[in-house]
């Protein structure tokens, strides 16, 4: 592998109708090298990685592959070039093997080809040419996975390896992770990285996107960061730090620090729940016997990788889900078999923010005002709506939550996330719970709406309200949280004091280990 850059963007400009998403983006990345493209939502990070594998053409500026000008037409242009791809959301087919994916659109003569022209593949002859081909892949990068898994059998981070093995399989030299560890654990991140060490060995170049800082300086030799849309600087991993990098991200130096606020009021337990169990219609058992109190002026938070039980808690405790055997009690009043509009008959104030903001949380499709009144129907107040009522709210949570909108009748779907979830949030805030539970809510926001988030919860906070915070940042969780719970398959593997705990520990819990 020569010396020197594989991969070069310069002086990329890419526009969408009147959003300039890259403008004048240099970048590049040598053979041997991990580059991370940090930046904050919308930055341009996606856009640009979308042009170096060939599904966007960019405006102005050139692409450069070992000193090559390229012209991608389509991506497979780009793996032709030595490009692959690992997009966030895995784009595999489920029913069919990893060996049926990673070979899926090869033609019998691109085998000829390398096999010299020489064999004509029989279906036979193909499975066993292509199955040595990705067990010596495997072998080379120290991947583990099974070819003959199906992949609806497998875990996220399994799937994530699936993609991998398939853009190396076409020969790829230059390794795009769009968000890779956005859905893994410490510990499948930790693997990922393992991997991503040995290709850069072998003199793979690397472009990584992620939001982490942490990961930032844990894996990458130099770090290009963006900012709306232009590079803010690119700079040597081991020379910089986080603070730096934040600066960088968002143009001014921030207060790096999440708080924990502290509750002044008298210990109170708000909800208790008891011996919770819930089987599915499958005859899964969902959760298992979960007892745990939210206390008043308390954050609770809840660890566990995706799909430990946790959305089926939240639907539980609100109602949404009328579902589930043992007890969920807020203040001795039993909720556990009422809707959403009796829970609040009886005069409880439990509000939810959940993980689906435009599905379950908002309806995208009607501006911020119908939204607040849409809030004041499920009330059980009936049909009787006080347009001129919804219209000073909505100012008002504009106001107070610092919504970026042009105004109160602008469609939701047109926000922004961090501004969608500004809307939600200050919604069921406004509609003062005694009880909060939130589910993700600063998955996909950038940095500073993250932040003001976390100030909204510990204001609630501070205020006597009970909070259920379930996240999958463990650096956020440890730090935002009075305590953690940490769910696996549908279990508490325990309730801890997060600062007196490792993230390894925590990791190895949501895994289902005690420590
Ligand atoms: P990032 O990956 O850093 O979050 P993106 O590259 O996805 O950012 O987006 C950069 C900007 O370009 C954003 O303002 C986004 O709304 C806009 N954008 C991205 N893709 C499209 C598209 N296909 N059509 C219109 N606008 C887009
Ligand atoms: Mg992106």
């Amino acid at each position: 592998m020569p010396i020197g850059n594989c991969v070069e963007m310069r002086g990329i400009s890419k526009r969408f109708d009147s959003v300039l998403a890259n403008d004048n983006v240099t970048i590049s990345a040598a053979g041997g090298e991990i580059l991370s493209l940090l930046g904050e939502n919308g930055s341009g990070k996606s856009t640009l990685v979308n042009m170096l594998s060939g599904i966007y053409r960019p405006d102005g500026g050139t692409i450069v592959i070992d000193g090559e000008e390229q012209r991608f037409h389509s991506p497979e242009d780009a793996i032709s070039a030595g490009i692959g791809m690992v997009h966030q959301h895995v784009m595999l087919i489920p029913v069919m093997t990893a060996l049926e994916n990673i070979c899926l659109g090869e033609k019998d003569s691109d085998i000829r080809r390398e096999l010299g022209g020489a064999v004509l593949p029989s279906p036979f002859l193909r499975k066993k040419y292509t199955r040595g081909k990705i067990d010596a892949i495997i072998k080379k990068f120290g991947l583990k996975v099974n070819p003959n898994q199906k992949i609806y059998d497998m875990s996220i981070g399994e799937k994530q390896t699936v993609e991998i093995v398939k853009a190396l399989y076409r020969g790829a030299r230059i390794l795009i992770l769009d968000e890779p560890t956005a859905v893994l654990t410490p510990q499948e991140s930790e693997k990922l990285f393992a991997v991503m060490r040995n290709m850069k060995a072998q003199g793979c170049a690397i472009i990584i996107i992620t939001h982490k800082l942490g990961e930032v300086m844990e894996i990458s030799d130099r770090v290009t960061v963006l900012r709306k849309g232009r590079v803010a600087g690119t700079v040597v991993t081991g020379e910089t730090n986080p603070r730096e990098l934040t600066g960088m991200m968002v143009g001014e130096s921030v207060e790096m620090e999440i708080k924990r606020e502290t509750f002044e009021g008298e210990d109170l337990s708000m909800l208790k729940v008891r011996e919770l169990g819930y089987t599915n219609t499958e005859g899964l058992k969902v959760l298992n016997n979960l007892s745990f109190d939210i206390q008043a002026g308390e954050i609770l938070g809840v660890a566990g990788i995706a799909g430990s039980g946790q959305k089926e808690l939240c639907e539980i405790i609100t109602g949404l889900r009328k579902a589930g055997r043992g007890s969920v009690t807020f203040l001795g009043e039993e909720l556990l078999g009422l809707s959403p509009v009796a829970i609040k008959k009886r005069g409880v104030r439990l509000n939810f923010i959940p993980e689906d903001r435009l599905g379950m949380g908002l309806a995208g499709g009607m501006s911020i005002t119908d939204n607040i009144m849409l809030k004041s129907y499920d009330d059980g107040n009936g049909p009787f709506i006080d347009r001129t009522k919804a219209r000073e709210q909505a100012e008002k949570i504009i106001e107070r939550y610092a919504v970026s909108t042009p105004s109160i009748n602008h469609l939701v779907r047109k926000l922004s996330g961090g501004n969608i979830q500004k809307v939600l949030l200050g919604r069921e805030i406004e509609a003062k719970p005694r009880l909060l539970i939130t589910a993700y809510p600063v998955r996909g926001l950038d940095i500073g709406a993250s932040y003001s988030v976390y100030d909204m919860l510990n204001r609630q906070k501070q205020e006597g309200v009970g909070i259920l915070y379930i996240g999958e940042d463990l650096d956020v969780l440890r730090e935002l949280c009075d305590r953690l719970l940490v769910l696996h398959n549908g279990e508490i593997m325990g309730v801890l004091d997060p600062r007196g705990v490792s993230k390894k520990d925590i990791g190895m819990m949501m895994l289902g280990h005690a420590v």
